[in-house]
């Protein structure tokens, strides 16, 4: 235990471009939290990580956090610049498992609402009855854009057809989990981190919660299309080798069927005496039927390459340029440092 006694509790949300609704996201999580704190049992710390934010989003925090109650502490991990919902997770993390003790509890939740904070109880609740891995699987929201709803169902479909970890339909990045959870998650070497399927990879004993999932409060979405699919592409390819065998497989059977055929229809001919200019619809078919299927393989075997590539690179996850911390257990400031 900790040495006050009490169970330390990280609470960690990315936040990119946030200014318009951060300060009431840590308000609320400020009065969830220290409502938790007042059953004496939990020392809870709020990690915002600012994810290279280009408005107001770290001093709206430092504002709230100046506002909340005794007992909660915060914490403003400042990235660099901007690396992604995933990586700034993993910056909280990182920085959440050097101070925490085996009786830790961590969730991690988005900073606009879509992850309600007021399900943190029920979380805690669940950890305390010995569960290491807690996901919360959200309700599909019919107000939400026809658009996200069909390509996030898509996706899990696609996922579940291809890999062989598990990840139920609508589990986000809203989840609580155990120290033991989180030491071995953090110790993943991986660079291209797709937590949703790596929480799973990792086989712990896991619940799902069901929740309904409000509208983002302010603000809009962060993830455009094309930065959606870059991490639908992550998640597949990190978790399936399939998309480059079954490509292979595809290529290799279609040719030697369209050969076959081929042969057949020159048998045929040779027997039935038809004579015509042959040859030019033949290659036109065979040419744009090679071009094609050699275009899709190497764009498969591309997409593996480019991966290998930034994992052989090793770069860093996220740069973190500077750390604040406000409240009871900190207070002051700290220096920045540079993080992996
Ligand atoms: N986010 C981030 N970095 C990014 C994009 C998003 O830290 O590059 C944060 C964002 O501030 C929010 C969470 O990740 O707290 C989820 O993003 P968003 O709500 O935009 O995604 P959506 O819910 O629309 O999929
Ligand atoms: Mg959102």
């Amino acid at each position: 235990m900790s040495q006050d006694s009490k169970r330390p509790l990280y609470v960690i949300a990315p936040a990119y471009n946030e200014a318009e609704g951060i300060d009431s996201f840590v308000m609320a999580l400020g009065k969830v939290l220290s409502d938790e704190a007042s059953l004496g049992k939990l020392a809870p710390t709020i990690i915002i990580v600012d994810d290279g934010s280009k408005d107001q989003t770290s001093a709206k925090v430092a504002e709230a956090a100046r506002m909340l109650p005794q007992g909660v502490r915060v914490v403003t991990l400042r990235l660099s610049r901007n690396f992604g919902h995933q990586a700034a997770l993993q910056a909280g993390l990182d920085y959440a498992v050097q101070f925490a003790d085996v009786q830790s509890y961590y969730i991690t939740l988005d900073a606009d609402f879509e992850h309600p904070p007021t399900l943190i109880p029920e979380i805690v609740r669940q950890l305390d009855l010995g569960i290491h891995h807690v996901q919360m699987v959200r309700h599909e929201n019919l107000q939400r854009k026809p658009f996200k709803r069909l390509s996030s169902w898509l996706f899990y479909w696609i996922f579940d057809k291809l890999s062989q970890t598990v990840i139920p339909v609508g589990a986000a990045d809203f989840r609580g989990f155990s120290n033991q959870v989180a030491v071995q998650f953090v110790k993943l070497p991986e660079h291209d981190r797709f937590h949703r399927g790596l929480f799973h990879w990792l086989g712990f004993p896991t619940i799902e919660i069901r929740y309904e999932s409000p509208l983002r409060r302010r603000g809009k979405t962060k993830f455009s299309i094309s930065r959606m699919l870059e991490l639908a592409v992550s998640g597949l390819t990190s978790f399936s080798e399939r998309p480059l065998t079954i490509m292979l497989g595809i290529i290799t059977t279609s040719a030697f069927a369209v050969c076959l055929l081929y042969l057949g229809w020159e048998v045929f001919r040779y027997f039935h005496g038809i004579r015509f200019v042959v040859g030019w619809p033949t290659m036109i078919f065979f040419i744009s039927f090679w071009g094609g299927a050699n275009a899709a393989s190497q764009l498969v075997v591309g997409v593996y390459l480019t991966r290998m590539f930034s994992e052989i690179k090793a770069r860093p996850v996220y740069i973190c340029q500077e750390i604040s911390s406000f409240g009871t257990a900190g207070g002051g400031r700290d220096k920045g440092g540079v993080s992996e």
